[in-house]
């Protein structure tokens, strides 16, 4: 039997490895962390649950291909789904500006803020509109598609193709502008600092959760985390967890032994490092086998960003059945030395709808601080002195309940600290380059990477997960593991066993 040497157990390598066992390969899991998930997590403390990632899962919507895959490898088999009935709510002034799920509801509540901005809101409802019947295909990569296969894959992706297109060269302040309501101007602008973002990539999330197709599967990212676990080790696939891999043995073309840091090593016929990309390239494979696509978007981080966040959780002693799930809402006290601007908005979310997260009559909030390049170096930096690190993550903390206090007065007192993550700590527990939670952000000069995960040189190893392709995320995690066993049963000329 051939054995498969998986670099990682977050849900590309978990992926990887249930078709491996389903596709008769015997396969083992090296994770570095104790808990398998990678960065598909959460975390207890003081008696309350943080789940560190699911705020949107793709696929959750029953018959379509994403939602087979993510049953077929265990994850939402037989659970309950939330929906939300917004994506997000955004406070300017008075006025309160919600992404319904419900196109037509969300159409008229903008209307309602502002009739003048009826043109473009009927545009930009339209447009969603259109992105609602395109789902994340799952099957086939591109690379393995006959040309016959190819057409009808463009030809299915052309109505989504158009709205990405109108959108691709489009920054989230030149489409805010469009608005000439100040509150709807800053809805759409506030999900992005000033820069090159490409607007689309909320167009796409929108299409696809007022479509029905991304909701939040109850129980959260660690309990998906943990029933793919169940199901990997059910078809015989072994764990080895704390279990860093720390060097290669490479001869000629082949890599030999994977050696990690707690003295074991292992052997396969195939190895799959299913890891950061910047993690593989430089600390496992040394600089050796440089990678000219990875190259040039890690050394262009303006053209090319990476993003990360602070993650803030808090216990709050009441309930908040009555608040949006996600809220934006305008600040004034939050200093964040780390920001090349101060903050002007948090956006907090609430787990009202998990009752099983906290204390009877308790409610967990998260807050979310995107941080970007200029931020990662300046927590790199700061993540030298231990100390100062701490500290600054606490008084970070301590301002955000500040902050949440004078939004919502009757919470005094009531706010407790659980716990501050930086993007130092996705890198601490993850290996997590610069922390980023996806692969590189769409910008307008940036090109989108469709990499098969090949690594030039070397013909037992590749590259899967999040890193390979856009939009990045859990659906690309999953999708890749999965294409990584399909590229190397085409190689052995098996065939492939995909349920
Ligand atoms: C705060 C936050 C919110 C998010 N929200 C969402 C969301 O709402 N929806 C969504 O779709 N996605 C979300 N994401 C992104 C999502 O979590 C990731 O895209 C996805 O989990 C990546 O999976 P992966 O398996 O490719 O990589 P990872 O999860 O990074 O897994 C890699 C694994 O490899 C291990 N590893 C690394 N190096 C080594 C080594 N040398 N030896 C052994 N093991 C190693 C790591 O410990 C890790 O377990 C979020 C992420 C974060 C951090």
């Amino acid at each position: 039997m051939k054995k498969v040497v998986i670099i990682g157990g977050g849900v590309a390598g978990l992926s990887a490895g249930i078709f491996s066992q389903k596709n008769g390969f015997d396969s083992v899991i090296l994770e570095k962390h104790h808990t398998l998930g990678g960065e598909c997590t959460g975390w207890e403390r003081q008696g309350y649950h943080i789940d560190g990632c699911i705020h949107w899962l793709v696929g959750t919507k029953e018959g379509t291909p994403l939602r087979d895959l993510w049953n077929t490898v265990g994850a939402l088999k037989e659970v309950d789904i939330y929906h939300p009935e917004s994506f997000m709510a955004v406070e300017h002034g008075d006025v309160t500006v919600h992404f319904y799920r419900d196109i037509e509801r969300l159409k008229s509540s903008w209307l309602g803020i502002s009739p003048e901005d009826k043109d473009i809101i009927e545009e930009f409802c339209k447009d969603i509109k259109q992105l609602q019947s395109f789902y994340m295909p799952a099957g086939k990569p591109m690379d393995m598609m006959n040309i016959v296969e190819k057409i009808k894959f463009m030809l299915s992706m052309k109505d989504a193709g158009m709205i990405m297109k109108k959108y691709d060269k489009v920054t989230f302040k030149e489409f805010a502008n469009r608005f000439n309501h100040p509150a709807l101007k800053m809805a759409i602008y506030s999900f992005m600092p000033e820069g090159e973002y490409s607007v689309s990539s909320i167009i796409f999330a929108l299409g696809t959760f007022t479509g029905e197709q991304s909701s939040i599967p109850i129980g959260g990212s660690k309990a998906l985390a943990q029933r793919m676990v169940e199901l990997y080790i059910s078809l015989g696939g072994t764990v080895e967890s704390s279990c860093e891999v720390v060097d290669l043995d490479i001869k000629g073309d082949m890599v030999r032994k994977v050696k990690c840091k707690n003295g074991k090593f292992f052997e396969g016929d195939f190895i799959i490092a299913a890891c950061d990309a910047n993690a593989l390239y430089e600390r496992l494979l040394k600089g050796q086998y440089p990678d000219p696509e990875f190259q040039k978007r890690f050394n262009n981080p303006n053209v090319y960003p990476l993003a990360s966040n602070i993650y803030v959780g808090i216990g709050y002693e009441g309930t908040m059945e009555d608040i949006p799930r996600t809220l934006k809402f305008p600040v004034e006290s939050v200093d964040i030395k780390q920001n090349k601007k101060p903050i002007e908005h948090l956006q907090m979310t609430h787990y009202a709808y998990e009752p099983d997260f906290a204390p009877e009559g308790h409610t967990v909030i998260t807050f979310a601080i995107n941080q970007f390049q200029h931020e990662l170096e300046a927590w790199e930096a700061l993540d030298k002195d231990k100390e100062a690190y701490k500290k600054e993550k606490k008084r970070i903390g301590e301002a955000v309940i500040k902050a949440m206090e004078n939004r919502f007065p009757h919470m005094v007192g009531k706010l407790k600290l659980l716990d501050v993550a930086s993007p130092q700590t996705y890198e601490h527990y993850c290996n997590a380059y610069r922390g980023a939670f996806m692969g590189f952000w769409p910008t307008l000069r940036g090109k989108s990477l469709q990499h098969t995960g090949r690594i030039k040189g070397l013909k037992n190893m590749v590259l899967s997960g999040q890193w390979l392709q856009p939009p990045g995320g859990l659906p690309i995690a999953v999708i890749t593991g999965k294409d990584t066993i399909m590229r190397l049963c085409k190689k052995l000329k098996r065939p492939f066993i995909s349920v």
